[in-house]
């Protein structure tokens, strides 16, 4: 089985959120049974003397509305199969964000020119591919083009790792992209509200559509949660599948984590508490006895970054410490700098800090995860992982990682203990953190269930099974 994987980001190159991880992990795991290609853009800010990235010797043009787009192709030395496509129009920008890469106003040209890239990477090499896996809006127009313009025979799984972002722009970009006006620009294709949907082409030209977790793949289908998209995604759930994510067990692993104090795992957990105590001391918290709550994610909406900052002036009278570290959308990166020094049991570090989020993870008793929506979510695993409970509202992988420690008869023994709450509202979420208060106190208990988060199994190690099934 050879599987061609597509994404926008991949860690440790470029990342802005769980895609990346996922993007690195999956391939990883697959790699152990099957031959995976990846593909991604080899944007200015990645690092390739530090990865060992370097020219492939081969270069092709792409022509797109009379203009000519060169592609060169880079390789890591060191694993031939991760090939990296440069274009200056897709790969010389500052930014790259996860809400909006960057908000570029040719964000449609870039990812085309990537989607044109991949499949004429795959032909002219002559990969010998069984599968194309895209991921998201900025690779989703892979699938229209194999189907309306290449003709492929390779089967086409299309994963969405969060409907909120579909890649929406004017139509006038039908032409400038060399689309096919009459077969794609249809109200259940590529056609939207006289715009075009890349998301929406990759629902509809799709073989398999997957998503990452079986709940947010019932969500999604509801108005709610499918952000317009619902009804598009119930005329096609013959095809739809949810697969929840798994972690890197290598990349976030507390008793090898390089980014960490002090390395531990489930038989030497005590020794936890160290990174605890030097972490409050760096970060100016007193008495680092006192439980540690942690956020750790992007300053938007979707987080539930509203109950968080609303939360903060009730908090600050609480015996414990918080820590958060973020960024995102300007009005938020605004609203958290305000409170950065203004109570001293709370720290905001504002930022993309990969060294820092690791000692969180090492030091928190507790990790916040009051998201509105959550596709599936990675933070709540890697806390598993470091031995800490996540606090997390009921939606999509949350829902299916986590179970209320007062609600343990509906536990099954691959779930991850923690405190959830069902309505997104100030009130459950203030109530479920007391509940965690009060777990701490009982420290027998509240180290019992953070040892068993320890061996909860989310690794790739079932999730990449039900891929290959879905694959072939
Ligand atoms: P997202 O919706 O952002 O993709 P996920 O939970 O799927 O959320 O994945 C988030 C990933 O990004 C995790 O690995 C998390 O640790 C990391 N992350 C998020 N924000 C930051 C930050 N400010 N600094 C470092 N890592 C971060």
């Amino acid at each position: 089985m050879n599987i061609l994987f597509a994404s926008s980001e991949i860690f440790p190159y470029a990342k802005s959120g769980g895609l990346a991880d996922v993007a690195q992990s999956l391939p990883e795991e697959l790699r152990k049974i099957a031959q995976v290609y990846t593909m991604m853009p080899l944007y200015q800010t990645v690092d390739r003397q530090n990865y060992n990235i370097v020219f492939s010797d081969f270069s092709f043009d792409i022509w797109l509305h009379g203009i000519r787009h060169q592609i060169d192709l880079y390789k890591n030395a060191n694993n031939p199969y991760e090939l990296f496509l440069y274009n200056p129009i897709l790969c010389d920008r500052e930014g790259l964000y996860h809400d909006n890469y960057g908000d570029f106003g040719d964000n449609h040209l870039r990812f085309a020119i990537f989607s044109y890239g991949v499949i004429e990477t795959m032909l002219k090499l002559q990969l010998k591919i069984n599968t194309i896996h895209i991921n998201d809006w900025q690779t989703a127009l892979i699938a229209l083009l194999a189907k309306t313009k290449y003709h492929l025979s390779q089967k086409i799984v299309f994963t969405i790792h969060n409907i909120a972002y579909q890649g929406i722009f004017h139509k006038s970009v039908m032409n400038e992209l060399e689309l096919n006006w009459q077969e794609c620009f249809k109200s259940d294709r590529f056609e939207y509200f006289d715009q075009v949907n890349f998301l929406k082409a990759g629902i509809f030209y799709s073989d398999v559509i997957t998503t990452v977790s079986p709940t947010y793949a019932n969500e999604i289908q509801t108005p709610y949660f499918g952000h317009t998209l619902d009804n598009m995604l119930i005329t096609n759930n013959y095809k739809l599948t949810g697969i929840i994510n798994g972690i890197s067990y290598d990349v976030f692993n507390p008793s090898t984590d390089e980014y960490i104090y002090k390395n531990y795992d489930k038989q030497t957990y005590e020794l936890k508490s160290q990174n605890k105590v030097k972490l409050c001391k760096e970060l100016n918290l007193a008495e680092p006895h006192r439980p540690l709550f942690v956020f750790i994610g992007r300053f938007t909406n979707q987080k539930g970054v509203d109950l968080i900052v609303q939360s903060l002036h009730l908090l600050k009278d609480f015996e414990i410490n918080v820590a958060i570290l973020g960024s995102g959308e300007k009005y938020y990166n605004g609203v958290f700098s305000k409170l950065v020094d203004k109570y001293h049991n709370i720290t905001i570090k504002i930022g993309y800090d990969e060294a820092l989020a690791r000692k969180f993870y090492a030091s928190a008793d507790f990790l916040l995860m009051p998201s509105v929506f959550e596709p599936c979510g990675l933070n709540q695993m890697i806390m598993m992982r470091y031995g800490g409970l996540p606090i997390v509202a009921r939606t999509g992988g949350l829902r299916d990682s986590v179970v209320d420690f007062t609600d343990l008869h509906h536990h099954n023994k691959h779930q991850g203990i923690g405190v959830t709450f069902d309505e997104h509202s100030m009130f459950w979420y203030m109530h479920a953190i007391t509940k965690a208060i009060s777990l701490y106190a009982n420290q027998k208990k509240y180290i019992k269930f953070a040892k068993h988060n320890m061996s909860v199994d989310n690794s790739w190690k079932t999730s990449a099974k039900e891929y290959l099934k879905v694959y072939k």
